[in-house]
């Protein structure tokens, strides 16, 4: 099987901000609520900068800055963290995201985001219903904040991404395809749908446990709440780029695109994951771990894994199959379960690529490591 590698695409740079004020319910991402620690955070990201920028000299495409919560740091500490990033060549970025809380937008932070270079802002709605943003999960924001929040960021010439999730206790069709369209109506330029996960030992696991809450969807709701995505969002010009993702054409996240074709990208800051073609590693997650294997002036790495050829092959179809462009047919030439899934439905074969349907996209894990078999 041929595989295409698209490393000849500049790299991405990815900074995780892991600084939370406060711990939502759900969340198992790991994160500090101790800002006072955000200035020794930037000096030991210096101190992982230099120790990357001889290995990728070559210029960044994009730049994100995700966590935890980037949009709190203020002038002092966001400046200080693009200049620990100023040994890489980041003179060729063409898109710089920030990820946003609603209750972080001010008009003081948003003239800062604007005039520190920033072109696209993903804001963390969650939901756009009161009855789960708050009860369920626990967030620090109302949906009027939210409203409030997009309102001001329209006036800046930022592409503007909002965040939703699905699949929440007892959330009937209804109740998804109103928030859907909620969103739809605030004109963003792109929204990811991501289907609640409960990870064990959260809050929210526990209240559902004790029954504080109602149960989640079933398997087979969760299925219809992810179509129903695609027919409310793609009546409002929207199209799903990606199995959680989408956008108005020409919208797309330059920087998550990266991930899905496999294009290099390097990750700096406590629990940031790295791709250099070849080999996948990722950052120790606590930052005083991170911090003191800077300080003696080592990689900060919690793993570092080599693809062989067959692990490559698997990722290469896993990822390629989340996204509607699909890959190129001539790596599933050779599958001989191949012709099954396009007799399903699950898959179609169109201008030389592979492409997953709605339904295939619900299975795209599943049809991967049946395809490398
Ligand atoms: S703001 Fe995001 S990263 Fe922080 S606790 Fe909430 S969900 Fe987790």
């Amino acid at each position: 099987m041929t595989l295409v590698r698209r490393s000849e695409e500049a790299p991405g740079l990815y900074v995780h901000v892991p600084f939370c004020v406060r711990r939502c319910p759900y969340c198992d991402f790991y994160s500090i609520s101790d800002l006072a620690l955000i200035p020794r955070y930037i000096a030991n990201l210096a101190r992982e900068a230099e120790l990357f920028a001889s290995a990728w000299p070559e210029p960044f495409e994009t730049l994100y800055l995700g966590g935890g919560s980037p949009s709190l740091l203020n002038r002092e500490g966001l400046t200080g963290l693009l200049k620990a990033l100023s040994l890489f060549d980041l003179s060729q970025l063409k898109e710089i995201t920030l990820e946003v809380n609603p209750e972080d937008v001010s008009s003081e932070q948003v003239a800062l985001w604007a005039e520190t270079g920033f072109t696209r802002l993903s804001l963390g709605l969650q939901s756009l219903d009161e009855r789960w943003l708050g009860h369920v999960l626990g967030r620090g924001h109302t949906v009027e904040q939210s409203r409030v929040a997009v309102e001001m960021l329209k006036r800046w010439p930022f592409e503007l991404s909002l965040d939703l999730i699905y699949g929440l206790p007892s959330q009937a069709l209804e109740d998804w395809g109103r928030d859907l369209l909620r969103a739809a109506e605030l004109e963003p330029d792109h929204i990811s749908t991501y289907n609640l996960t409960v990870e064990a030992e959260t809050p929210l696991a526990k209240s559902i446990a004790e029954k504080y809450l109602p149960p989640l969807p079933s398997p087979d709701k969760v299925a219809d709440l992810f179509l129903l995505s695609s027919q409310a969002l793609n009546a409002k010009g929207f199209y799903r780029y990606e199995v959680s993702n989408f956008a108005r054409p020409g919208h797309e996240s330059r920087h998550n695109l990266k991930y899905w074709r496999r294009v290099p990208y390097l990750g700096l800051g406590p629990a940031a994951h790295s791709f250099d073609g070849q080999n996948h590693w990722g950052n120790l997650l606590s930052v005083r771990q991170w911090a003191s294997a800077l300080v003696s002036g080592v990689a900060p790495r919690a793993f570092k894994e080599k693809l062989d050829h067959k692990a490559i092959l698997l990722e290469t179809i896993m990822l390629g199959l989340r996204l509607a462009e699909g890959l190129p047919a001539s790596i599933l030439a050779k599958s001989p379960r191949l012709v099954k899934f396009i007799k399903s439905g699950h898959l179609v074969r169109t201008e030389g690529r592979i492409r997953p349907t709605e339904k295939g996209l619900l299975l795209v894990d599943h049809l991967a490591i049946e395809l490398t078999e």
